[in-house]
């Protein structure tokens, strides 16, 4: 690893990494933290989340300090993310081609790496650290969730992965459920012998307009994705499905909300004369921090130090933040300053990454401390 934070992040765009196709930037970084003095762990995951690599973590021991400290990024980008050709302009890192830029999540795994070489290059106290990158974050966080235990032995984690300005600080998000139904019925001639049928695509209809979608509350949102059904026009439809999801900051609006739409779906499938079988996915527990929370003021405390104001605020998106959070790790995912991301117009300001870095050794430093 050489250079500054720019020459990092043009390395790391510069390699493909598509979902579970991670292996390539997987070794430059396990190479770039050995060198930093970092012992680098490569998991199990991989068979279980398909990815060619497992998840990535990395350990350095503290000095005169006993918490430890997580910083984690995804290692995976959103397609179309194969060749990136990056090109700077005034301090802007954009794509030149049809192409993604993969900032989210490069410039994480920067900012990660230039906190931790200014950090080891320094004396003084610090606190254990643990660089975790994983795979397939974009396949529904599966790389965090195939984590090992030891992977959770943390007192604070800092998620590198959200939009907006450094100083931008994620303190909750929902937890989220996904569901597939399949509403089975009885095909006949729609002409000659309609009384013979009963309608599956009826069914979901039903079961859709019965159901409370969008946003449901400050805190809660539910959504029908998908329909689909049927075979021609003159049958009497014997298959329909619909996927869908609901997510509440508040875990108990989403099993509230969760209930209510598996009830629409039965409540229509009898009303009709058919059966409704319907497949309910946890795709994430959701967590908010407490405002009065001793982890919160040194984040903040941290954003301060390092000159910038901090900002929390609530998401409706998920992130490996859930899995860490969940796992008991006070969570907090940062704004990294990368734009319009999971788009080909994404970019960033090369002193967004700067700065984010700069929160990271001030959150290294405030923990060293105590
Ligand atoms: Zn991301």
């Amino acid at each position: 690893m050489r250079g500054g934070s720019l020459d990092i992040f043009l390395d790391l765009v510069r390699i493909d990494s598509p979902t579970r196709r991670e292996a390539e930037v997987c070794s430059w970084c396990a190479a770039a933290l050995t060198e930093l003095g970092f012992t680098v762990e490569i998991d199990d995951s991989a068979s279980i989340t398909g990815s060619d690599t497992g998840n990535l973590i990395a350990t350095l021991p503290g000095v005169q300090c006993d918490a430890t400290l997580i910083l984690s990024a995804h290692l995976d980008c959103v397609d179309p993310c194969t060749g990136v050709i990056p090109s700077v302009e005034d301090g802007v890192v954009r794509s030149e081609g049809p192409t993604v830029l993969g900032a989210d999540d490069k410039a994480g795994i920067t900012a990660i790496l230039v906190a931790v070489a200014r950090t080891v290059g320094s004396a003084g106290p610090r606190p254990n650290l643990m660089v975790i990158l994983t795979t397939a974050e974009e396949a529904g966080l599966a790389g965090a969730k195939a984590l090992p235990p030891h992977a959770f032995d943390g007192d604070v984690c800092l998620v590198l992965d959200a939009a907006g300005d450094p100083g931008s600080i994620v303190v909750g998000a929902p937890t989220h459920y996904t569901f597939a139904a399949r509403f089975l019925g009885v095909a006949a001639h729609a002409g000659i012998a309609p009384e013979k049928g009963c309608s599956a695509l009826e069914m979901a209809a039903q079961a859709v307009c019965a159901m409370q979608l969008g946003r449901i509350d400050e805190h809660t949102t539910a959504n029908i994705g998908r329909i689909e059904g049927g075979t021609a026009t003159n049958v009497i439809p014997a298959l329909a499905t619909i996927t869908g999801e609901c997510r509440s900051l508040v875990r108990s609006r989403a099993e509230e909300v969760r209930a209510a739409m598996d009830r629409a779906m039965r409540t229509a499938a009898e009303a009709v004369g058919g059966i409704v079988e319907i497949e309910w996915s946890l795709e994430y527990e959701g967590f908010v921090v407490a405002e009065d929370s001793s982890e919160l003021k040194l984040v903040s405390e941290a954003c301060r130090d390092a000159g910038f104001n901090p900002t929390t605020f609530t998401t409706g998106g998920g992130s490996d933040g859930n899995i860490f959070a969940a796992a008991g790790v006070p969570t907090f995912v940062m704004g990294c300053g990368m734009q319009d991301a999971h788009s080909i117009n994404e970019h960033i300001a090369i002193q967004d990454i700067d700065g984010v870095a700069g929160i990271v050794s001030a959150v290294i430093a405030r923990m060293a401390k105590g």
